[in-house]
């Protein structure tokens, strides 16, 4: 039998089950294979979310990214088609309420019907965002929402450390589902957080000495790096990068860069660079990018860019500007 007949056989399978309301037998012996042979599929929300995933997984599980690599996940709402590739799957892993804001509502309508919904950074205690003009937009009510979803700060897989964290916590659910990989899932996921070890140790080394320590970056993803290597972040915008800054909030960091003789304004790759851009050029200072991976590109992910290689370019950028 090839995988087409295969293939046919299954759908009309699940056809005659859902058709029939599930009659128990059939619907016992369909669990019993899916148990036995179907790997289990598992969506990830965002870039770190997917590698960290993919690098326990292997080929052990199929794991598919659900934001699109140059989409900013905190403005991301699923669509209908979204929704339904998530009811598919065996697990939805995410990073934190706080940064896919739908994850709530979506698990509400979905039910029991829905996957497992993993959140990767619980047992993580957040910080405090970071203060905010609270007043400076047109404000819609949607806006006044987000803002309290956006009190603590979820840009956790920014520290090599938390990611660690992370890592763990995808690890132990991946097991509990899928018991038969544990061996490798094991293996592949200690083989990772050792790679993450490493690029902690990279970065304690590499900023234990620097002559200065603060960075202005174009919103407050870098919160928990900073923290993790004693470093002070100032950021343009807020925990979500669309809250621009207010005039007096431009003034208060022309000041803050020049009392700090900073020299590179930190921007992203996946949202725009003219209010960095704008500073920068106040102040005669140079731009830069500082990635947060909350999607890497499809050039970057083809040039064979990862998690760790990012953050090892990003740590290069940190020790040149702060040296
Ligand atoms: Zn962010």
């Amino acid at each position: 039998m090839n995988w087409r007949t295969l293939l046919g056989l299954l759908m009309a399978c699940l056809i005659v089950i859902a058709g029939s309301g599930c009659s128990s037998k059939g619907a016992d012996s369909s669990e019993k294979s899916k148990e036995q042979k179907k790997p289990l599929h598992i969506v990830t929300t965002f870039y770190p979310m997917y590698e960290f995933t993919k690098n326990i997984a292997k080929n052990k599980a199929q794991v598919d990214l659900l934001i699109p690599a140059n989409v900013e996940p905190h403005e991301w709402e699923p669509s209908p088609k979204d929704m339904a590739a998530i009811q598919k799957a065996d697990i939805l892993v995410y990073n934190s309420s706080y940064m896919e804001t739908w994850i709530s509502s979506l698990q509400k309508s979905l039910g029991k019907d829905g996957p497992i919904f993993l959140e990767a950074s619980k047992g993580i205690s957040l910080m405090e965002g970071v203060e905010e003009d609270e007043h400076e937009h047109g404000d819609d009510a949607e806006h006044h929402e987000k803002e309290g979803e956006h009190g603590l700060d979820p840009h956790v897989w920014l520290s090599p450390v938390l990611a660690q964290h992370e890592v763990q916590m995808i690890t132990e659910e991946l097991i509990k589902q899928d018991p038969q990989n544990k061996v490798d899932y094991e293996k592949n996921s200690q083989a990772y957080i050792q790679k993450l070890k490493d690029l902690d140790q990279l970065y304690r080394k590499t900023l234990q000495n620097t002559a200065s320590k603060e960075i202005i970056t174009q919103h407050a993803a870098f919160g928990y790096l900073a923290k993790q290597y004693g470093l002070i972040q100032v950021p343009i915008a807020g925990l979500s990068p669309e809250e621009e800054p207010s005039p007096s909030k431009l003034a208060e960091l022309k000041n803050f860069a020049k009392k700090h003789h900073i020299k590179v304004i930190y921007f992203e790759e996946t949202t725009s660079p003219k209010v960095a851009q704008t500073l920068a050029d106040e102040l005669g200072a140079k731009t830069e990018v500082l990635n947060t991976l909350e999607g890497l590109s499809k050039e970057d992910q083809e040039k064979g860019l990862d998690y760790i290689e990012v953050m090892e370019n990003n740590l290069k950028s940190l020790a040149n500007s702060l040296k």
